[in-house]
C-alpha cells in the first residue's frame, strides 16, 4: 500500500522557502563566480599585454639609452691613443657610471681587443664572434643577438663604431650585457607587478631562443613552438591564452621591441591564479548573501506565523467541529480575504447541515398526520423521566368511522382528536400516537388524581364536541403512574393497557385507573 506522507502547511511552506533561498543562494554565489573568473581572465589578458608593451617600450628607449651613452664615449679622445691603460680607465668609467652593462671593452678595427673593463686580460686577443663581425662589418650602431662570448657566457654586444677626426674608422667601442647577470635590462624585466600571484615576463631573440626569464635555466631554450612566440615573432602585439611547456594555462600578453631584431616580450599570468581571487570574491559574496537570507528567513518566518496559523487554526476548528461543537470559531484576521471567506462559507455550510439534521431528527420523531410524537421517539424519552403519569387511549368504534365516512374522514377525525387533546393538556405533557387511533399522554411529575381529572376533561371535551363526521366521538382510557404502580415502563404499559381493556369492556367512553398490586395499592 502507498504510503502518504503528511505534511502540515507550516513544514510545506518553510522547505519550499529554504529550497527557494538555498537555490538562490548556490545560483548567485556561482553566478558570481563565473562572472568574476571570466573578468578576471579577461582583465589579466588586457594587463598583461600592456604590461608587455610597456615593457617593449622601456627595454627600446633603454637601448636607446645605451647607444646614444656608447656614442657619446666613442667621441673620447682617449680611445684614439692606443694608450691601453687610459683607456681601460675610460672603459671603466663608462662601466661604473650606469648599470647598462656587464663589461666593456674597445677593439681596433681588425677586431683585437685594445682594452676591456673589468680588464679580462684580453689584450691583443681577436674577437670572432657574431657580435664583433657584423660591428666590423657595418660599422654603425649594433645591437647585437645573443650569442655565447669569449667568456663563455651568454651575452649581448652593443656596440657603436669609433672614428678620428678625419673620419677614418679606428675600431668599436661595446658594452657587453651578461643575460644570466644582473644588469640594467634584468632589472627592467625582472620586475613584475604581479609577481605574488606567479605572474613573470620572458623575453625571447628572433630565433625564439630565450633571453631573459626568471628562472635562468631556461635562458637560451628554444621556445619557437609556443603559439605566443610565433605570433610575438611576427611582430603581433595581442594577448592569448596558451599552455606553457609545462603543461600549466597561461594567460598572456605579449609585445615586440621593435629596435632590436624582432624581440618578443611575453608576460604572463597562470590560469590558476585567477581562481584565488574569485574564491575570495565568492566568499564575501556568500558571507553577505548569508546575512542577507538570514535576515530574509526571520522574516519570512513572521510573516509565514500570519499566514499559516490561521489556516491552521482553521483547520482544527473543522476537524474537531463535531466532537467539540462549543468550541468557538477562530478569528481570521481582516486582511486575509481568501481565508475569511472560506471560514464564512465554513459556517454558512455547518449552519445549512445543523438546520437539516435538527429538521430530520424531529421529523423523525413525529407522526406526520398528527403532529404528535411517535413510538420510537416514546422509547427514546421514557428513560429521562423517574416520576410521572400516562393516559393511554382509544377511539371507540373508530372502525365504524371508517366504514361509514370513509378513510379520508377517519384521518381527519384523528387529526382533530390530536388537536383537542393538545389544547387540554399542559405543554410539560407530552402526546404520543403510538398505534392507528390509540395515543398517550405522558405527564411528569403528576400524581394519578390530577392525572385521572386531566383524563376526564379530555374524555368529556370528546364526547361534547362535533367531530369531522358531524357527531362526537368517544374516547375509552386507562391511567396509570410511574413509578407507584410498577417498576418498569413496560409493566405500566401493560397495566394501564388491562385499564383501557377494561374501560372498552365497561362499555366505552370512560376512563379506568390501572389495578396498583403493589405494597397493596389500588
Ligand atoms: P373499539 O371501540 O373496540 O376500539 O372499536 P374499533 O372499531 O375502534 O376497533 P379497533 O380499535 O380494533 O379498530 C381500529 C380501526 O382503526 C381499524 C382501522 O381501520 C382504523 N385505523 C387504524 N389506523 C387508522 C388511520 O390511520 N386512519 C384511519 N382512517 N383509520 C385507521
Ligand atoms: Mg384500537
Ligand atoms: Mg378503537
Amino acid at each position: 500500500m502507498k504510503k502518504t506522507i503528511r505534511l502540515s502547511i507550516h513544514w510545506l511552506i518553510l522547505g519550499l522557502l529554504t529550497f527557494a533561498m538555498l537555490g538562490t543562494y548556490t545560483g548567485s554565489v556561482i553566478s558570481s563566480v563565473v562572472v568574476s573568473k571570466n573578468n578576471l581572465e579577461k582583465n589579466y589578458l588586457i594587463e598583461n599585454q600592456y604590461y608587455a608593451q610597456k615593457l617593449a617600450a622601456v627595454t627600446d628607449s633603454l637601448f636607446d639609452n645605451m647607444i646614444k651613452n656608447l656614442t657619446m664615449e666613442a667621441r673620447n679622445e682617449e680611445l684614439l691613443t692606443n694608450d691601453s691603460r687610459k683607456i681601460h680607465k675610460e672603459l671603466d668609467f663608462i662601466l661604473q657610471s650606469t648599470t647598462y652593462f656587464n663589461s666593456t671593452f674597445f677593439a681596433d678595427k681588425t677586431g683585437r681587443v685594445v682594452a676591456s673593463a673589468p680588464d679580462m686580460d684580453l689584450n691583443g686577443t681577436k674577437l670572432t664572434s657574431v657580435g664583433v663581425k657584423s660591428s666590423l662589418e657595418k660599422k654603425v650602431p649594433i645591437i647585437s643577438k645573443p650569442y655565447v662570448g669569449v667568456t663563455g657566457k651568454l651575452i649581448m654586444l652593443i656596440s657603436v663604431p669609433v672614428f678620428d677626426e678625419s673620419g677614418s674608422y679606428k675600431g668599436f667601442l661595446a658594452g657587453t650585457i651578461y643575460l644570466h647577470e644582473d644588469n640594467s635590462l634584468i632589472q627592467v624585466l625582472g620586475q613584475h607587478p604581479k609577481h605574488k600571484n606567479n605572474s613573470y615576463v620572458y623575453v625571447v631573440d628572433s630565433e625564439g631562443n630565450i633571453i631573459y626569464h626568471p628562472d635562468k635555466s631556461r635562458i637560451n631554450d628554444n621556445v619557437k613552438e609556443n603559439k605566443v612566440v610565433q605570433h610575438v615573432l611576427e611582430g603581433r602585439n595581442g594577448n592569448l591564452e596558451v599552455t606553457n611547456t609545462k603543461g600549466i594555462s597561461m594567460l598572456a600578453g605579449y609585445a615586440s621591441v621593435t629596435s632590436t631584431s624582432k624581440w618578443g616580450i611575453v608576460s604572463q599570468t597562470p590560469k590558476e591564479s585567477v581562481m584565488e581571487p574569485t574564491f575570495e570574491m565568492a566568499r564575501q559574496v556568500s558571507l553577505i548573501a548569508i546575512l542577507f537570507m538570514l535576515f530574509v528567513f526571520a522574516l519570512s518566518l513572521i510573516m509565514l506565523k500570519k499566514i499559516v496559523n490561521p489556516i491552521r487554526n482553521l483547520a482544527f476548528y473543522a476537524n474537531q467541529m463535531t466532537t467539540e461543537p462549543s468550541r468557538p470559531a477562530p478569528q481570521i484576521p481582516n486582511w486575509y480575504f481568501e481565508l475569511k471567506e472560506l471560514k464564512r462559507a465554513i459556517l454558512i455550510a455547518v449552519d445549512f447541515y445543523q438546520t437539516k439534521l435538527t429538521n430530520a431528527e424531529s421529523e423523525s420523531n413525529l407522526d406526520p398526520l398528527t403532529g404528535f410524537y411517535n413510538r420510537r421517539f416514546l422509547e427514546r424519552k421514557i428513560n429521562d423521566y423517574n416520576m410521572y403519569s400516562i393516559i393511554l387511549f382509544d377511539i371507540d368504534h373508530f372502525k365504524a368511522v371508517n366504514d361509514q365516512f370513509g378513510h379520508q374522514t377517519g384521518d381527519e377525525v384523528l387529526k382533530f382528536l390530536s388537536e383537542l387533546v393538545k389544547r387540554e393538556t399542559r405543554a410539560s405533557d407530552l402526546c404520543f400516537r403510538i398505534g392507528g387511533e390509540e395515543f398517550l399522554i405522558i405527564l411528569p411529575e403528576t400524581d394519578i388524581h390530577i392525572t385521572k381529572s386531566v383524563a376526564e376533561r379530555i374524555r368529556k371535551t370528546t364526547e361534547c364536541t362535533l367531530s369531522p363526521t358531524g357527531k362526537p366521538i368517544t374516547v375509552s382510557m386507562g391511567i396509570s403512574s410511574f413509578p407507584a404502580a410498577a417498576d418498569s415502563f413496560s409493566e405500566l404499559m401493560n397495566k394501564t393497557d388491562q385499564a383501557l381493556y377494561k374501560a372498552k369492556q365497561e362499555g366505552r367512553n370512560r376512563v379506568v385507573t390501572a389495578v396498583y398490586n403493589k405494597e397493596g395499592r389500588l
